[in-house]
C-alpha cells in the first residue's frame, strides 16, 4: 500500500512535505498474466495542504518487461509518469476535480497503478527500427536475414512501406 500520512502537512499550511516509497506494485495481476513484468516503482510525492485542500504533486518511474511487438523478443522499457491531484476532507463540493479524503490517509494505490498501466505502450518495441519477423519462416530478423524475400526488398524499405501503408498485413 502507498499511504499517505496527511497529519504533518496539515499541521504546517503551504509546506509541502515529501513522500518516498519503492516497492513492488499491487493490483496488475493482469499484465503479469499477459507477460508484463512491472519491476518495483519508485514514487516521489509532496503534499501541500493550502485552505482546506491538500495539493498532491509526484512521479512514478520504474520499467516493464515485455515482449517487442514485432520480434518477440524480451524488452526492457523504463517510464516515468508524473501525478497531479487535489484532495479534500467531504470530497468534491463545487470542485469536481478534487477527490474525497477519509481519515487523515491517502491511499495512492489505485493511482499509482493507474498511471503505470497508461504508461505501457500499445505496441512495446524492442528499438523504433525493429526488423520483426519474417511472415515465411519466422526468422528474428534483427539476427540474421534469411533467403524468403524473392522481390529482394531490404526489410528496413518494407518497414517503411507498413508505415506508410499501415492498412496492410504486416508481420506483427
Ligand atoms: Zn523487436
Ligand atoms: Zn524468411
Amino acid at each position: 500500500m502507498f499511504r499517505l500520512d496527511l497529519g504533518t502537512a496539515r499541521d504546517r499550511p503551504g509546506q509541502p512535505v515529501t513522500f518516498e516509497f519503492r516497492k513492488k506494485l499491487p493490483g496488475i495481476e493482469q499484465l503479469e498474466e499477459a507477460g508484463t513484468a512491472v519491476g518495483p516503482v519508485e514514487v516521489a510525492v509532496t503534499i501541500t495542504y493550502l485552505e482546506g485542500l491538500y495539493w498532491l504533486e509526484g512521479t512514478v518511474d520504474g520499467r516493464f518487461v515485455t515482449d517487442c511487438a514485432r520480434c518477440l523478443e524480451r524488452v526492457e522499457i523504463r517510464f516515468g509518469t508524473k501525478l497531479a491531484e487535489k484532495y479534500a476532507r467531504g470530497g468534491p463540493g463545487a470542485d469536481t476535480e478534487v477527490m474525497p479524503v477519509e481519515g487523515d490517509f491517502i491511499d495512492l494505490t489505485e493511482k499509482i497503478v493507474e498511471s503505470v498501466l497508461l504508461a505501457l505502450p500499445m505496441k512495446p518495441l524492442c528499438s523504433p527500427d525493429c526488423l520483426g519477423l519474417c511472415a515465411e519462416c519466422g526468422q528474428v530478423l534483427n539476427k540474421a536475414a534469411c533467403d524468403c524475400r524473392p522481390d529482394g526488398i531490404d526489410p528496413r524499405l518494407a518497414e517503411l512501406g507498413r508505415l506508410l501503408n499501415p492498412d496492410k498485413k504486416g508481420v506483427e
